[in-house]
């Protein structure tokens, strides 16, 4: 009997991707397997998290990194971090920003529910630009110029969400941020893989980049990578560490904060209640490792032949069409997108993803595409034994008579 068996839990197939609310993709076995070592001994956390920062650094070229409890609270820390700076008076208040700069601007169309990770640090958005082509208003989208003109005397830092349709180029945001003295903070939680995205945002002079831990790197879920400038990494680190301690006694180690030029010893701060466990530390470093030496490749490459053996189970079946589509670098994980022909089929992609999820066991799609009579599938959580109940299960609900009532 599975774990999830026993306290009376059905695993579900994930055919989702990396989606957080079905728990994430499977954690690679050398991770888990380090994890449980940790667990069985103790380190004091803030030489862990120093350790983690010089090989987030290696691993990106940033200055310094953290690790956090996901990509969602390292914006929380970062935006903390550009709102408090080094000065634990300021630490000690946040969220409260009252009469202290907070102000950090974003592109509309750069907005999300992830936000509310940038405002829980107690910042104030302040929207740029528009998206004029998804309104059939117009041809336009954010531009520098735009963020520009919205830097004033409160502005701490520049948003940016990073996908490949993102505009106005990152570069060019950077420019005009640093030209006012104003950090770029990157949402980058998704892209990875490509490796090459470690250090592509870092490299482009982003100021601190957020990565997910328990996405495509199949780290422990609930952490997430933070890499950046190294007064940025120091005052997370100081708002985040556990600061129970004597001042007299307290040695931090200097590569991850230089106390030197504190004016004292912070308490506890907004990032305490983001604690990250030891065995989760030593999990996103085995992860982070196994994935820049190329561990997703050969997982890329397992899930496209699954993906052509599931489409070629399917091509026999009426009022579909299949399309393997993948990025043009051939760096990210194929999908399989089964195009319904709703009238004919006589009955939606909803109809269909609600029979997936009702079945034993329930399968789970990408639901993305599903109001245009799209199911996306991502096969990086597949083996054997899921592909075929999963090639069954779409046989199934793609083809069985329709009941009329
Ligand atoms: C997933 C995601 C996040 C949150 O990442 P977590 O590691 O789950 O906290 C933030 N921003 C974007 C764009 C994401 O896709």
């Amino acid at each position: 009997m599975g774990v999830y068996d026993e306290w009376g839990l059905e695993p579900v197939i994930n055919v989702a991707g990396t989606a957080t609310r079905l728990g994430g993709p499977a954690m690679a076995i050398e991770v888990a397997e380090a994890m449980l070592q940790a667990s069985s001994q103790t380190v004091p956390m803030d030489r862990l998290q120093d350790r983690a920062s010089s090989f987030i650094a290696e691993m990106t070229g940033a200055e310094a990194g953290y690790v956090t409890s996901g990509a969602a609270a390292g914006l929380t820390m970062a935006t903390a971090a550009c709102i408090a700076g080094i000065d634990p008076i300021l630490m000690e208040r946040l969220p409260n920003t009252t009469g202290i700069p907070n102000q950090v601007i974003i592109s509309r169309d750069h907005r999300s529910g992830y936000d509310h990770a940038i405002r829980a640090a107690g910042a104030q958005l302040v929207e740029v630009g528009m998206n004029e082509p998804l309104a059939g208003a117009g041809v336009r989208r954010a531009e520098a110029w735009e963020y520009e003109a919205a830097i004033t005397d409160d502005t701490v830092a520049i948003a940016y969400v990073a996908t490949p349709e993102s505009v106005p180029p990152l570069e060019t945001v950077i420019e005009v941020a640093h030209r006012r003295r104003v950090k770029v903070l990157v949402d980058a939680a998704a892209q990875l893989p490509p490796a090459s995205n470690l250090s592509r945002f870092v490299g482009l002079g982003a100021d601190a980049v957020v990565f997910s831990g328990g996405k495509g790197i199949r780290g422990p879920q609930g952490t997430g990578i933070l890499a950046g400038r190294r007064e940025l990494i120091m005052s997370v680190a100081l708002q985040s560490l556990d600061l129970d301690e004597h001042s007299s006694l307290w040695d931090p180690p200097p590569g991850l904060i230089d106390s030197s030029g504190l004016r004292g010893m912070p308490r506890h701060g907004i990032g305490r209640g983001f604690k990250v466990s030891k065995e989760e530390v030593i999990g996103l470093l085995v992860a982070l490792r196994r994935f820049a030496d190329g561990g997703s490749d050969a997982e890329i490459e397992k899930s496209r032949a699954i993906l052509g053996r599931v489409s070629a189970s399917l091509a026999r079946l009426p009022h579909i069409e299949l399309r393997i589509s993948e990025a043009p670098a051939g760096t990210t994980f194929p999908l399989l997108e089964i195009h319904l022909n709703e009238s004919l089929l006589g009955r939606s992609a909803f109809d269909v993803d609600k029979a997936l999820r009702d079945g034993h066991p329930p399968i789970y799609v990408h639901e993305r595409l599903l109001p245009a009579g799209v199911l996306v599938l991502n096969a990086m959580n597949l083996d054997s034994q899921t592909e075929e109940v999963l090639v069954a299960r779409l046989h199934q609900a793609l083809s069985e008579p329709v009941a009329v009532s």
